[in-house]
């Protein structure tokens, strides 16, 4: 099969997007991204195989594989940049499944990483009827001290009333409220604006991802949001641009 063959000749990479920290300008927090680098050399986007893989089973493993290499990078990097965050995505396709959080917290115990250091990114439409359980699963992470990530906020159904209920740490703002094709910029930027000072009042972190233009920065940050992740910034970069890119901002404080 394509994807076990795939798997072995470690055909998935890791890519990782700055998230640029607003009033310091500095970048303390990455996005990892999978990436399928075939062996001729052509290269396929999540998009493309992802929805597959859910349906196939296989999203479980390739994520528990993201995880453990995002570790051991976070690992030879512990003494130089201690404050170094990165966040993992995961699917509503398997956090259901029996010893979920077990199973990631042993990834981060197995390479002698903090959680701490690690975020958890579900998306927003996971919640979406099964809040009971969703509730049940993010508190036993943040036991465990995973900060926890609220994926594409704003693109669902539910995200003010689950706000009530799930104790999260984060939320990122869904890319369509940049997205100033549909001619309804000023809505949008409203709609921002409010949810930033919602989040500001329930001590809940911002970041906004998508972010193309300097008009947006400006904008996010007069209204406190407080990471910026998006092309404005940096695209995701390959694991020797990472550390090109952490190695110059070390250098530069
Ligand atoms: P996402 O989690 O919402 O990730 C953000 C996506 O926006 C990424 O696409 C990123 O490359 C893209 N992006 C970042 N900045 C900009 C920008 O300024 N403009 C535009 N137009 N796009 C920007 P990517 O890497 O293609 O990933 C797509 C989706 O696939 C992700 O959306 C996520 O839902 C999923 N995904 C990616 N990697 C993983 C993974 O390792 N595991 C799981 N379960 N899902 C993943
Ligand atoms: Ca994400
Ligand atoms: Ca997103």
């Amino acid at each position: 099969f394509r994807m076990k063959r795939a798997a072995e000749n470690e055909e998935f990479v890791v890519y990782y997007q700055p998230k640029v920290d607003l009033p310091r300008k500095r970048c303390i927090g990455f996005e990892a991204l999978v990436r399928w680098k075939m062996m001729e050399g052509q290269m396929i986007p999540p998009d493309e195989f992802i929805p597959l893989f859910e349906k196939n089973g296989f999203l479980e493993q390739l994520d528990m594989y993201m995880m453990d290499e995002v570790c051991q990078l976070l690992k030879k990097w512990e003494q130089t940049y201690p404050s170094l965050r990165i966040s993992i995505n995961v699917s509503r396709m398997y956090i259901f499944r029996p010893g979920f959080a077990r199973r990631v917290l042993e990834i981060v115990e197995r390479n002698g990483v903090s959680t701490k250091q690690l975020e958890i990114e579900i998306t927003e439409s996971v919640i979406f009827d099964r809040s009971m359980e969703l509730f049940a699963i993010i508190q036993e992470l943040r036991s465990y001290g995973f900060r926890i990530s609220m994926d594409d906020f704003g693109s669902g159904y539910s995200s003010l009333n689950m706000l009530k209920d799930i104790p999260i740490d984060t939320i990122k703002l869904d890319q369509v409220f940049f997205q100033t094709n549909h001619g309804n910029t000023q809505r949008a930027r409203d709609i921002v604006g409010g949810v930033l000072s919602l989040a500001k009042t329930l001590g809940i972190h911002s970041v906004a991802e998508g972010i193309e233009e300097a008009d947006e920065v400006v904008f996010l940050k007069e209204h406190g949001c407080d990471e910026i992740q998006g092309y404005y910034y940096s695209k995701p970069l390959c694991v020797e641009d990472f550390e090109a890119y952490i190695c110059r901002q070390n250098a530069d404080r």
